[in-house]
């Protein structure tokens, strides 16, 4: 990240920012290290020039492809619920979209592998998330509703897009301990955390409703 980057738009001040994070806060984030993690994220590099101006809104926005940069709300929401969870070592991403979401857990765990199957978006986060100097990112062109299977097994998986169930490839690239963090559903979708207790006992908990793309098969080039 160098400053030139930071301060070609108006909007980046740290202001700007802290208002984000302000508002994050009231909306009940209390993990100083997700709120720091997302203050320092330039996340006006994850998006289109045409709307960098509006980064640091909270809301999502259009990123081609009929997809959407998540709301910072959401990507501090599901962070957190996955932190909390333990320290984690090895975590998968379904739908790096942006590379925003990716970008931000690279900071807070060790390895992040994330998925994506629209080619042309991947090249772009690949792109961003070099920009950043992030090393231990690793993105591979697949569907992830297969999960990474050579890459399992995984402390905590997170999916940013909305199956209408929950994949069995996932829970079962989860190590025991392991928690997903995923929205199902359709038009109603709610968040769900569930825990790999054992082999093959699994314990869910509904966090709030929420408002994703859906989760679709195969790959596009
Ligand atoms: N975390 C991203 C969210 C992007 S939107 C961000 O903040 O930018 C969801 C992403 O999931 C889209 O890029 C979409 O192409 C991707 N996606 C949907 N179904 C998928 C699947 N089966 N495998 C991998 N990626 C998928």
């Amino acid at each position: 990240m160098n400053d030139i980057n930071l301060q070609g738009i108006g909007m980046t001040s740290r202001r700007t920012r802290d208002r984000l994070i302000s508002r994050l806060k009231g909306q009940g984030i209390s993990d100083e290290g997700v709120l720091n993690t997302l203050r320092e994220t330039p996340r006006h590099i994850f998006i289109d020039e045409a709307l960098s101006h509006r980064a640091y809104e909270d809301t999502a926005l259009p990123i081609g492809f009929n997809q959407t940069i998540s709301q910072p709300y959401i990507v501090a929401k599901m962070t957190e619920v996955l932190v909390s969870t333990g320290p984690l070592k090895r975590v998968l991403e379904v739908g790096t979209g942006s590379g925003y979401q990716t970008s931000v857990l690279a900071q807070l765990v060790d390895q992040v592998f994330s998925v994506e199957r629209i080619k042309p978006l991947q090249d772009k986060a690949k792109e961003r998330l070099r920009q950043m100097g992030l090393k231990n990112v690793h993105l591979q062109h697949s569907d992830g509703g297969m999960g990474w299977p050579s890459k399992a097994p995984f402390d905590a998986i997170m999916v940013t897009a909305a199956p209408e169930q929950v994949p069995e490839e996932l829970l079962l690239q989860l190590a025991i301990g392991g928690s997903l963090v995923i929205p199902v559903g359709q038009e109603q979708q709610q968040l769900k955390l569930i825990t790999r207790q054992s082999d093959l006992e699994y314990k869910t908990r509904i966090i709030e409703n929420v408002n994703f793309v859906p989760l679709l098969a195969g790959t596009i080039r």
